[in-house]
Formats: C-alpha cells, structure tokens, sequence
C-alpha cells in the first residue's frame, strides 16, 4: 500500500553521493530547504577509487556555497610541484612549479574521494541538510504540477522540482524516459590505488609513461593523492583484463613499475572501460527534474572531468530552481530550468570531447597518431613544445567549456 507523505516541498535531492551532497548544499545556500533521499544506509562503505584531482575551480564553487570548504579540500590535499613524461623510458618533459600560496586556493588538490565525501556530507551536515537514509527511489512521476518521487517502500512525496543525482544508473533519469548517447572506450584501464609508506614516501610527482618498457609497451599514469598513489595500467588490444586486473595480477605488473614494497599496500584495484556518454536533455518534457553528476553523463577520467563537472551541474540546478520556484509565470519557471539544463549539457558534451581528444592523444592507434608521438617524442630534446604536447596527452585540452550568457 502507498503511503503519502503529507505536505508538498520545493525540491528533493535524490542520491547522496558527492553531486547530491553539492546540490543541497547550493540549496540551503539559497535559502532553500534541502532533503536527500539516499537508497543505501547511513553507514555505507563507500567505493574506494574514484575522484582524486579537484580542480581549483571546483574549490571556489564549494568556496562559494560553503565558505571553508574548498579550503578544508585544500588542507587535507596534495599539490605535486613536479610532473614528468616519459617516452619507452626516456624523459621528454618536466615542468616544475612553485610552491602554490598558502592562502589563496591552490590550481588543484588531490585526495581520495571518500574523504571529500565526508567533507560534504559535514558540511552538509552544519547547513541543516535532511537525509533519509536506506530508501531506493524506484519511479519518479512527472506533470505540470510537479513531480512524485516514489520509494520502494511505496512512500510518495509530492515536490516541485527534483535535482537527479543517482548516478550512472540513474533510476529517475530512467523514469522519466532520458537517455544516454555516447560511445565506450574499446582498451581497457586497471586502475590500482596503493598507500604510501609514510616512513620512506617517493617524491611528489605526477609521472607519464608512454610504452613503459618493463611493461612490454603499455602506458602507465602514476598520480600521487594525499595519504598514497594512483597508478593507472592501459591494457593493450588483446589483453586479458582479467590476467592484469586482478589482485593477484597487479602483484606480478607492479613490482616492474614501482619499488615492489607497493604490491603489498595496494588498497583498490579495478577495471575500467570508459563511457564516454552524455543524456539526451538534462531535464524532462515538462522541467521539473534537472539531472547532475553521473545521472547525466560518465567520461573518461582523463582530464578529471567527472566530479569536477557534476559540482557546477549540482550549483546551475539549485540557483535554476531558485529562480523557478520565485517565477511569476510558469513560463518563465519553464525557462529557467530549461536554460541550466541546456547549459550544463553544453559543457557535458564539451567535456566529453576533451576526454575523447586525451584517450586518442594517448591511446589512438591510427597511423598517424603513432607517427605523431614518435615524431614527437624524439624532437622533444631540441623542441620542448614537442615534449610539452605529450605531456598534455592524459589530460586532453587544458580549457573549461564555454561560459553560456545564462543568468547562472
Ligand atoms: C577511476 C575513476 C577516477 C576518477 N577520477 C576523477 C577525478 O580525479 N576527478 C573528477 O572530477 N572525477 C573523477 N571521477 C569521476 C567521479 O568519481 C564521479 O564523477 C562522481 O563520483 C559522480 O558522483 P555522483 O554523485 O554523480 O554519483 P555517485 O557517486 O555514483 O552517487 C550516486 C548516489 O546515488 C545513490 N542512488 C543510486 N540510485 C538511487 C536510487 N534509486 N534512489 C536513491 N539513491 C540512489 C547512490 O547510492 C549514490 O550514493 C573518476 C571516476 C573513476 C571511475
């Protein structure tokens, strides 16, 4: 039997993760009351290997809808002031940097991102967010008056709009008939996380190697975060995911890659192929959800366009249905939501492209591509810009995509 919930509320965040966490806390920043409904319990396991590198835009947004926390991000992070590139085991390019300002927020920050997880979930927390914990959204209906959000436990609430922030499954994008367009990256990627041996840690480097040699050629991507270092394998065309993917796998690679005390302080190891996929539209017919994070769109992670795009999805949605709760037409409420939505599927579908472009940079194995790297990699000793577009290849284009004239 249904049960609904008596009252009716401006807006429901649906999913806890970081995206979810980000839009209630733009809500409560406007002034808004903000509800999670989360599927999995209070005191979840939280998977260990995903965002690690924030870029510092995404520390003014939180900055901005929560002063502090884009700097407590900053103190628990690591900035690396060297990056390398190598090429079949011979240098093409470093770049040192100096030390960032103490007080102002560093270009990036890297940490893994459970913690930042629970920086949000605190700040949350203080700003008076609601959570309701354990309780899978199954269906989602949809009409000009407003949305019911409907659980498994066969709970209604009745609301005006709802930010969709359940990842890549989403089941509210499901339910009001959005889909996801966008290829699959064909190689696979098995991403290995190991803690540092605090007594005797490696320098602070983020390192490239195109075609590591004691890994007959495969690349391999080694990125400190605060506490221990991600090292990403591209598995070759005919690989078996399975042979270099599994604990036991990484044992036999690793040791070749890195001093061998690290096979035995690896804390997540997976497997990854990449969608590279973006929703249809970023809102439904009628404009009462608006879809953020991975509800909306999964790339690659090269170029960390993930989270840190999900963040601003999360802040144009809250201030989209601050402006449409505050309308004095439908239409113009209609405008608002429809406005962010094409905004943010704008940048969506920017992001996915410079994903795509550091995939091909990295992995392309057209003629040409192979032409280009090789070229590239033995002029770089007399032509540093040469070094410095390998050097470019994991993260794709440094650019952001294109500020809108939108009033968000
Ligand atoms: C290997 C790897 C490395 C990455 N590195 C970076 C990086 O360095 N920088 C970066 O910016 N991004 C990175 N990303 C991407 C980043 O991890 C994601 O963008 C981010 O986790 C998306 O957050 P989200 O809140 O949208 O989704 P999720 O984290 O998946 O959260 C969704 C939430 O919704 C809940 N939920 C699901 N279904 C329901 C339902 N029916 N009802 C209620 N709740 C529901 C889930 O339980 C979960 O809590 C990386 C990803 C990977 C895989």
């Amino acid at each position: 039997m249904s049960k609904v919930k008596s009252g009716r509320y401006p807006v429901l965040v649906v999913g806890a993760g970081p995206i979810g966490l980000t839009a209630a806390l733009a809500l409560r920043h406007l002034g808004l009351p903000a509800i999670v409904i989360e599927a999995e319990p209070k005191d979840r396991l939280r998977p260990g290997s995903r965002a690690i590198y924030f870029h510092k835009a995404t520390l003014q947004h939180l900055e901005d809808i929560f002063p502090g926390l884009g700097y407590t991000f900053t103190k628990h992070g690591v900035v690396w002031p060297v990056k390398r590139t190598l090429f079949r085991g011979k240098e093409v390019y470093v770049k040192r940097y100096p030390s960032p300002d103490p007080k102002a927020l560093p270009p990036f920050t890297s940490l893994p991102q459970v913690e930042a997880e629970k920086f949000l979930y605190q700040a949350c927390l203080d700003a008076g967010v609601e959570f309701i914990w354990g309780t899978p959204v199954k269906d989602v209906r949809v009409d000009e008056q407003g949305v019911t959000v409907i659980t498994e436990s066969n709970e209604q609430w009745q609301c005006d709009y709802v930010i969709a922030a359940d990842g890549a499954r989403s089941t509210v994008r499901q339910s009001v008939g959005i889909e996801m367009e966008g290829p699959r990256t064909k190689d696979y990627f098995v991403v290995v996380d190991v803690r540092e041996d605090e007594t005797d840690p490696l320098p602070l480097e983020r390192i490239f190697h195109y075609q590591h040699p004691a890994v007959d050629g495969r690349n391999v991507l080694y990125v400190p975060f605060a506490g221990g270092w991600r090292i990403d394998l591209q598995l070759l065309e005919g690989d078996d995911p399975e042979e270099f993917g599994s604990v036991e796998g990484v044992k036999k690679w690793l040791p070749k890659v890195m001093h061998p005390k690290y096979a035995d302080r690896i804390t997540w190891v997976s497997t990854y192929r990449f969608y590279q996929v973006v929703a249809k539209s970023f809102t439904d017919a009628h404009c009462r959800v608006l879809l953020a994070g991975e509800a909306a769109h999964l790339f690659a992670p090269f170029g960390a366009r993930g989270m840190n795009s999900g963040v601003p999805d999360a802040i144009v949605a809250a201030k989209a249905i601050h402006v449409a709760l505050h309308a004095s037409t439908e239409e113009e409420a209609k405008e608002a939501i429809a406005v962010a939505a094409e905004e943010r599927r704008i940048a969506a579908r920017y992001n996915r492209d410079c994903a795509g472009i550091a995939l091909e940079h990295i992995q392309g194995s057209s003629p040409m591509m192979n032409m280009k790297r090789e070229v590239a990699a033995s002029l770089a000793p007399i032509l540093p810009r040469l070094g410095k577009w390998l050097d470019e290849g994991p993260y794709g284009p440094k650019s952001g995509p294109p500020q809108l004239s939108t009033k968000y």
